[in-house]
């Protein structure tokens, strides 16, 4: 079927009367798009949907997979049977994570229902432990974490701005400051500082609250969506689990778009073993994405011992029934695609090559005369963002959207990224950048087209705005 440029979509979703490009077949890296009627092929794949393709497209391997999954997988309902297949993902994640952090996993459709479950699995967890005035969560400014009530009520975005009247009251979500040094290490403060003084403020932020009353505290290991890439200065995190262990409060990171094996040094699964010990990881850990690589909608919520162990003392059941949680296809597909991963070096691959494909992104484009201020990221996880003068880091003015417009002519160079805006401003959309997180099968020779194809189109928008 060819859809003709005028032709209203069909799907309720996005510009609903305008028909968007569609991607139409995909093999490796590289993505075949039908857009206002034309077909472009050979698209190189930046950012694989939503960092999620971590296997690339039309993995032969997979078909296999697939197709095994579909003959020999059973459906169950959770609430009254469970099955092998969830059960021997939670294993194989859990025996791929450094010993001891996580005991169990939920395995449901989206990171947005992810992090939903999670609100639910901690607010319970105090229950379990007899302590019924923990109703808040702590989260973080300029932060992402899904569009389901509860998750829109953990973010602070212009999405969560948008349904402010039916979320969660912000007395209720605390938000503690954006952790992004590139904008807010002041000049002549070390790292060191800047990071204390985050953790002074968060530490302020639950004393103010009465530590009694807090459940968790949630952050994006490598905040992708909202803010572009930016790696948590050196303390950080583990400031933060510092913080949480003193006042018993339960760390969670939310990992659903820059974990399972995106970003992790060790060819293992966790982003935040780049920035924590390795004996003190989070109580709760959201995943989702690169987990069924785009070949199934699955995410998840890991959880710790301490965590598992609260409720086998106690009431020892988890409230919740969801029809498709633990869905037997989707955790088989999903083994298939990290079993390929890990077993394959994949992980090891897209570390290695995500930061050579960073590095001279950042080499190239900072050393020439354009409208780029930062390059960040680690492994297969970067961003690219732009400032009107390098010096200043002023933004440009948001009516010029230049991350989407970067992202359309990275798309005509034949790339396709994320452009994204609001990264210094949600409120005012103030800050654009784009995001790469390709597929963990690319080469060098896809790192240099990559490379090539975004320092061109970097270049042809520093022209076309003089
Ligand atoms: N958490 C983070 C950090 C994300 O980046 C996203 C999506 O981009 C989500 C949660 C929501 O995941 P989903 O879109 O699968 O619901």
């Amino acid at each position: 079927m060819t859809i003709s440029k005028n032709q209203e979509s069909y799907v309720f979703q996005c510009k609903i009367s305008e028909t968007p490009a569609q991607v139409i077949g995909g093999k490796g890296t590289r993505i075949t798009v039908e857009k206002d009627g034309k077909v472009y092929e050979d698209i190189l794949d930046g950012v694989t949907g939503a960092a999620v393709g971590a296997l690339g497209w039309g993995d032969e391997y997979m078909v296999g997979v697939v197709t095994d999954a579909v003959k020999s997988s059973t459906y169950s309902y959770p609430s009254l049977m469970g099955n092998k297949e969830s059960e021997e993902l939670a294993k194989f994640y859990i025996d791929h994570s450094p010993k001891g952090t996580f005991a169990s996993a939920l395995w449901c459709c989206s990171g947005s229902e992810a992090n939903e479950n999670c609100m639910k699995i901690m607010y319970q967890y105090w229950l379990e432990r007899g302590k019924t005035k923990k109703t808040k969560f702590i989260s973080r400014m300029t932060s992402y974490h899904g569009f389901t009530i509860g998750a829109l009520s953990l973010s602070e975005n212009a999405r969560a701005d948008d349904f402010r009247p039916i979320l969660l009251p912000k007395t209720q979500c605390l938000k503690m400051p954006v952790c992004y040094p590139y904008r807010f290490q002041k000049k002549g403060q070390t790292e060191a500082e800047y990071v204390q003084e985050l953790l002074d403020a968060l530490e302020k932020l639950i004393v103010d609250n009465d530590p009694e009353t807090i459940i968790s505290v949630t952050v994006e290991t490598l905040p992708g969506s909202s803010l572009g890439t930016v790696p948590p200065p050196k303390g950080y995190l583990p400031g933060i689990r510092a913080l949480c262990n003193k006042y018993d409060i339960l760390m969670h990171l939310d990992e659903v778009m820059c974990g399972t094996g995106r970003s992790n040094p060790n060819g293992g699964l966790n982003c935040w073993e780049n920035f924590m010990p390795l004996d003190q990881g989070p109580d709760l850990q959201t995943v989702g994405k690169t987990l069924g690589s785009g070949y199934a909608t699955i995410a998840g919520v890991l959880v710790s011992p301490k965590v598992r162990n609260a409720y086998i003392n106690g009431s020892n059941q988890v409230l919740g029934a969801h029809t498709y949680s633990s869905h037997a296809f989707n955790c088989k597909v999903a083994l298939g695609v990290q079993k390929k991963l890990i077993g394959n070096g994949l992980t090891k691959n897209i570390f290695e090559m995500g930061n050579l494909m960073g590095k001279t992104l950042k080499e190239k484009l900072l050393s020439e005369d354009n409208i780029v201020g930062d390059v960040r990221g680690i492994g297969g996880f970067w961003s690219i963002e732009l400032v009107k003068d390098r010096e200043t880091k002023a933004v440009f003015d948001p009516k010029l959207d230049l991350g989407h417009r970067l992202h359309g002519i990275c798309f005509q160079n034949g790339l396709n990224v994320m452009g994204m805006q609001g990264c210094v401003n949600q409120q005012t959309n103030e800050g654009d950048f784009i995001t790469l997180a390709p597929s963990f099968i690319i080469t060098k020779d896809d790192v240099d087209e990559i490379v090539k194809r975004a320092v061109k189109s970097v270049n042809d928008l520093t022209a076309a705005l003089k």
